[in-house]
This record gives C-alpha cells, sequence and structure tokens, in this order.
C-alpha cells in the first residue's frame, strides 16, 4: 500500500449548477406554485415536473396528466 502524502491547500473545485428550479412564480404580488404538491407528502412538497407526468421525490407518487 502506497501511502501518498498530499501536501498544500486543499483544492476546492466550485460546483456548477445548472438551472435552478423555478418552484415559485409572483403574479401580481402572489405567490404562485408552478409545481403541485403532492396529496400524500401535504402542500410542504412539490412534485417534480416532467413531461407527461408529476413524480414526488419523497414518496414516489406519480401523477399522470394527459393534455386532450
Ligand atoms: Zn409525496
Amino acid at each position: 500500500m502506497a501511502k501518498e502524502e498530499k501536501s498544500g491547500k486543499k483544492q476546492r473545485k466550485p460546483k456548477r449548477r445548472g438551472k435552478l428550479y423555478v418552484r415559485y412564480q409572483v403574479k401580481g404580488g402572489e405567490l404562485v406554485r408552478t409545481n403541485s404538491s403532492c396529496p400524500k407528502c401535504g402542500p410542504g412538497n412539490t412534485m417534480a415536473k416532467h413531461q407527461s407526468r408529476k413524480t414526488c421525490g419523497k414518496c414516489g407518487y406519480t401523477e399522470f396528466s394527459r393534455k386532450e
């Protein structure tokens, strides 16, 4: 086992974050949730929006939405 000695200070790599999830939108001074909340977890948990469905990352609840 080779033991490597690291000298110097640790280098921190800045984490690049992509687009921030927009969970709320302000419309006319009112806060509007863009994502619907999970019926199982309560209004505090927003659901992830997908193309044709919404899923809750906490309990796994999936809601399909179809546009006709
Ligand atoms: Zn949930």
